[in-house]
């Protein structure tokens, strides 16, 4: 990056937050560049003990299997991404019910340009049947994981997120916190957290 995406300005090297950094040298626009980020979300969807995987038809890794996913919107709810991923790539209507996993990685490593959170969530199936278009997707279907260990090219990832799943108790992950409690809500905030069994049920 050279110039101001604000204002076009050559960015200049100044230091901010303990480091050099990219930043605009006019002070009425204050960009500074950080870095580059993205969030990516994938879901593990179960239905009668299988889970739902789809087969890349695209590169990298045309032709692997792997639970659908992909990036989340700057301005879409990530449930709503997860979802309508899920939708997209499998024909497959879901919701999404809590967050068990995610994976950092640095960008300019195997991460990719960016610097990347990858979060997968368990879905609960609610209707259709695995389609594709194939073209980005050329097969869907639920698999057992006995039925995944006879495929080839199942994503390493993939397999640990949908054993997670499979094994973790339904309420055991991070749930977005929805409506009346104390906690802050603003517009645009998806706020997951644990949600402990109610103390007096025990
Ligand atoms: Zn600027």
């Amino acid at each position: 990056m050279r110039y101001c995406p604000n204002c076009t300005q050559p960015l200049i090297e100044r230091e901010e937050g303990g480091r050099d950094r990219l930043a605009c040298p006019d002070p009425g626009c204050g960009f500074i560049h950080f870095g580059n980020f993205s969030i990516g979300c994938a879901g593990v969807v179960i239905r009668d003990n299988k889970a739902l995987l789809v087969q890349r038809g695209w590169e990298p890794f045309r032709g692997s299997w792997q639970i659908p996913g992909g990036y989340v919107e700057h301005d879409e709810p990530i449930l709503e991404a997860v979802e309508r991923e899920v939708l997209e790539e499998a024909g497959v209507v879901a919701k999404a019910r809590d967050a068990i996993a995610f994976r950092h990685s640095i960008g300019g490593s195997i991460g990719g340009p960016s610097t990347n959170i990858y979060v997968v969530f368990r879905l609960d199936y609610i209707e259709g049947d695995p389609k594709w278009d194939d073209d980005e997707i050329i097969g869907a279907g639920f698999y057992s994981e006995d039925e995944m260990s006879q495929i080839e090219g199942v994503q390493g990832l993939s397999r640990w997120a949908i054993d997670k799943a499979l094994r973790a108790p339904s309420t055991f992950g991070l749930e977005v916190e929805r409506g009346a409690t104390s906690m802050p809500q603003r517009p645009g905030w998806s706020l997951f957290g644990l949600q402990p069994p109610d103390l007096d049920l025990r």
